[in-house]
Parts: structure tokens; sequence; C-alpha cells
């Protein structure tokens, strides 16, 4: 019997194991994946917060298996190495063999990467980008009466760009309803030029920080922490103060991704922006946080990915040539307080812009614009992704399509040479 052997049971790989077992019911598939339960990430931005529904690990875990099907076999493992000319993953259960590999293993925070952070990690730093962070950060936030919240963003590209400047108009909403804003200093201290990567964007996303009376500090490049004095230091000198710094650590890529030798260095895989087939062997394809490819690493690309890699295993599987159809679409409300959120919709080509959406004029969501719709939207995204999306049944066209859609888009303000 064929293989087709799945490393990482997050997003990616869960999408794909429910799509593939569907499509191609004379194969083994084989998933793999050192942990037990599954995270629910977007909701780690809530629990600091105790937003509702949000507040405790249950609130956003569920077990792996549960959102896969019974003929997918599931090894509990940790994958040690990707032996790719032998078609073999070196795993802690053991050797599997495949037929064609797909590699969803994400991306982790690394604060070992920033001098000093280890040592103010869970003391004067937290970070919510991992559970326990998220859990931690929520009793340090309990405690926190008065002073200056620090987010630092240490280096890009680091997954969901958006919450960072999510976390800190949240924290203003949250200081607020519990009265004491005025006693909290809040700053976003970034190495980007401003709040987003791509400047339409940007520009609207430094006008509602400001109107909210949060200071972002571009430009700033982290070199050190220093837990005793409580402070960050950047490459070019400049020192600032904190009292709660809220970290958010360089991402990097699995370590066996560079050991199997199909990474960049930074344990992302080479992979193709088009096809997402492994620029390093035939029968590997890649997606997810774990790429390479110039793209948002976000959960909606993740899934946008996935219709590609199964259109393009299908059609190899067949006979046929894969098709580079992948354009880096990416989709993401960003939370903004106060019960409003913006949603943005863009690809590799087109940043960010204002509109309406999925749909030009009716919407019903409106693009790099706060709405109350927008935030019903993100909320409900939790139920979305546990019921429809990790099975593969979200509806892609024209609700979600893979590629972008230029329907909405107010391309008044859009000057692609700045892009
Ligand atoms: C705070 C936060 C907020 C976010 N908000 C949003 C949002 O609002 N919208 C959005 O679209 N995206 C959001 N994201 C990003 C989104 O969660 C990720 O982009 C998405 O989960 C990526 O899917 P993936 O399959 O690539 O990786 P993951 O879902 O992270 O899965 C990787 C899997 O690989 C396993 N694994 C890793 N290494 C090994 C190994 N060596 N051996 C065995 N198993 C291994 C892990 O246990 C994990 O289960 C957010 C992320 C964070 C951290």
């Amino acid at each position: 019997m064929k293989r087709i052997v799945i490393l990482g049971a997050g997003t990616g790989g869960t999408i794909l194991a429910n799509t593939l077992s569907r499509k191609l019911t004379d194969w083994q598939i084989t998933i793999v994946d050192n942990s037990k339960q599954h995270v629910y990430q977007p909701g780690l931005l809530f629990i600091p917060f105790r937003l509702h529904g949000y507040e405790t690990r249950e609130d956003v875990t569920k077990p792996i298996k549960r959102h896969l099907p019974e003929k997918v076999e599931f090894v509990s493992a940790q994958v040690l190495g990707i032996d790719h000319a032998a078609n073999k993953v070196q795993t802690s259960a053991g050797i599997i063999e495949y037929d064609w590999l797909i590699m969803a293993l994400g991306c982790s925070v690394d604060p070992e990467a920033v001098e000093g952070l280890p040592e103010a990690m869970g003391k004067t730093a937290q970070t919510f980008y991992t559970l326990e962070g998220a859990m931690a950060l929520q009793k340090a936030l309990d405690g926190f009466k008065e002073g200056r919240v620090m987010l630092s963003i240490a280096e890009m590209p680091i997954k969901c760009p958006v919450a960072p400047i999510e976390f800190v108009f949240m924290a203003d909403y949250y200081f607020t309803l519990k009265g004491i804003r005025e006693r909290v200093e809040i700053e976003l201290v970034t190495p980007l030029t401003g709040a987003f990567t791509k400047p339409v964007a940007t520009h609207v996303l430094n006008e509602i920080a400001a109107g909210k009376n949060i200071k972002i500090r571009p430009n700033f490049d982290i070199a050190s922490v220093d837990n005793e004095k409580k402070t960050i230091s950047s490459f070019s000198g400049e020192s600032f103060e904190y009292d709660l710094l809220v970290t958010i650590p360089p991402n990097v890529g699995p370590e066996v991704i560079d050991d199997s030798g199909l990474g960049n260095g930074a344990g992302f895989a080479l992979t193709h922006p088009g096809t997402l087939k492994s620029k390093k062997a035939d029968n590997i394809y890649v997606l997810g946080d774990n790429t390479d490819v110039p793209t948002s690493k976000a959960g909606s690309v993740t899934h946008f990915e996935a219709e590609i890699v199964e259109a393009n295993l299908l059609r190899e599987i067949s006979g046929q040539s894969p098709i580079p159809d992948f354009d880096g679409h990416s989709n993401c409300f960003i939370e903004s307080g106060f019960g409003k959120a913006l949603l943005i919709d863009f690809n590799y080509e087109v940043e960010p812009l204002p509109g309406s959406f999925p749909l030009s004029k009716v919407g019903p969501f409106s693009l790099l614009k706060e709405t109350r719709l927008n935030h019903w939207g993100k909320l409900a995204f939790k139920q979305v992704y546990w019921n429809l999306l990790l099975t593969g049944h979200l509806p892609g066209d024209p609700l979600l399509p893979a590629t972008m859609s230029m329907d909405g888009k107010d391309l008044s303000q859009w000057h692609p040479h700045h892009g």
C-alpha cells in the first residue's frame, strides 16, 4: 500500500490528513506529532486578558486525535530526522517510510536568541506566543497596577504578524475596563518602520494606535534585555525602560528541517512559492509556518496552502505536473478592542487595502476598517476552526478562495512600487 506521511498535526497537517484521506481511500496516511494536544493559537492572544471563553488551557486545546479520521494512523513521536534520499523519517517511535512526505511542523519562539532574555523570562518578561506563556502573562496582568507595558518584537518573520498590534490594542481595552488606563503606559517596540509590514495597513494601524495613546517605537533591533534594570537595548545603543516586558522572541523553524538538509539555516524549509514543493526533494510538499515562502505565517495562509498542496499532490499521483497556483493569499482579523476588529486580505503582490470582503460593496466584512461585524467574525472563527477548518470542510469559493480575489478592493491608495 502506498503511503503519505505528514509531519505535524497542527493546522496544516490536520487539514490535509482529513482531505487526503477522503480522496485517497486506498492509501495509508500516517501523521506524526510529539504533542497529544492541538492548541488553537489565535486564542493565545485573548488568554492574558481573560476574554470571555478564553481563560483556561482547556478553552483553547483539544486532543489531536479528535480531529483526525479513524483510518489515519497517528504516531505520537518526535521527528528526529528526514532521510529524503531514502524516503524515510526517523522518529522517537522508529523509522517510517513514505512515498510522499508533507512537512507541517510549524515554528516556535526562541528566547535564547536574545542576550539576557532567558534570565528575564517568567520574571519581568512574558510571552503569549506559547500556551504556558499566555497563562503566565494572564497572572502578570492580573497583578499589574501601574507602569509601562512594553511589547517588543525581536525580529521578523514572526507567526501572525498582526498579533503584537492586537495585543497592545487589547491591553488598552483591558486597562480601560479595569479603570487604571491612565496609570499604564503602553508601547510597541518593533524592528519594522511601524505597526505592520506593509505601508497602507501600517498607516491605518499607526493612526488607531495614536488615537488610543499607544506609543510605537519603530526601527528598533533588539540586542539585549536586562532583567535587573528592566531595560531593553538595541544594537545601535538605544535603551528603553519597562515595568512589564511582553516579548515576541525570534521565531525559528524546526531544527530537524535544517539538520536534514531541507532548510534555509533558520529552520524554514526551502519551498517553491507557487507549487509549495520542497526545493530539495521531489516527493516532499511543505505548508504552514515551516515554509520560507514570503507571506504571513498564519492559519489562514496554512489553510489556503493546504488546498494547493492537496490539488498538486493529487495531480502528481495521477501522473500530471503540479501547478504553481499559490499566490501568498493571507486573510486575518485584527482585534482592536472595545468590541471591534479590522480585516486584512492580501497576497505576495497586493498589500492589504481598504474595501469590502468577500464581495464588492455588499461585504459584509470591511477591509482595513474597525467594525463590530469584523469582531464577531474573529470570535466566531474559533468554532469555525474546530468544526470546519481542521476537518477540511470550510467552503472555498466565493467565501474564502485559496487565491486572493481583487473583488471589493479599493485600489486608490495602492502604489505597488512602494509595497
Ligand atoms: C498568539 C498567536 C496568535 C495567532 N493568531 C492567528 C490569527 O488570528 N489568525 C491566523 O490565521 N493565524 C494566527 N496565528 C498563527 C497560526 O496559529 C499558525 O500560523 C498556524 O497554526 C500554522 O499551522 P502549522 O500547521 O504550520 O503549524 P502548527 O499548527 O503550529 O503545528 C505544528 C505541529 O508540529 C508539531 N511539531 C513540531 N516539531 C515537531 C517535531 N520535531 N516532532 C513532532 N512534532 C513536531 C507541533 O507539536 C505542532 O502540533 C496565531 C499564532 C499565535 C502564536
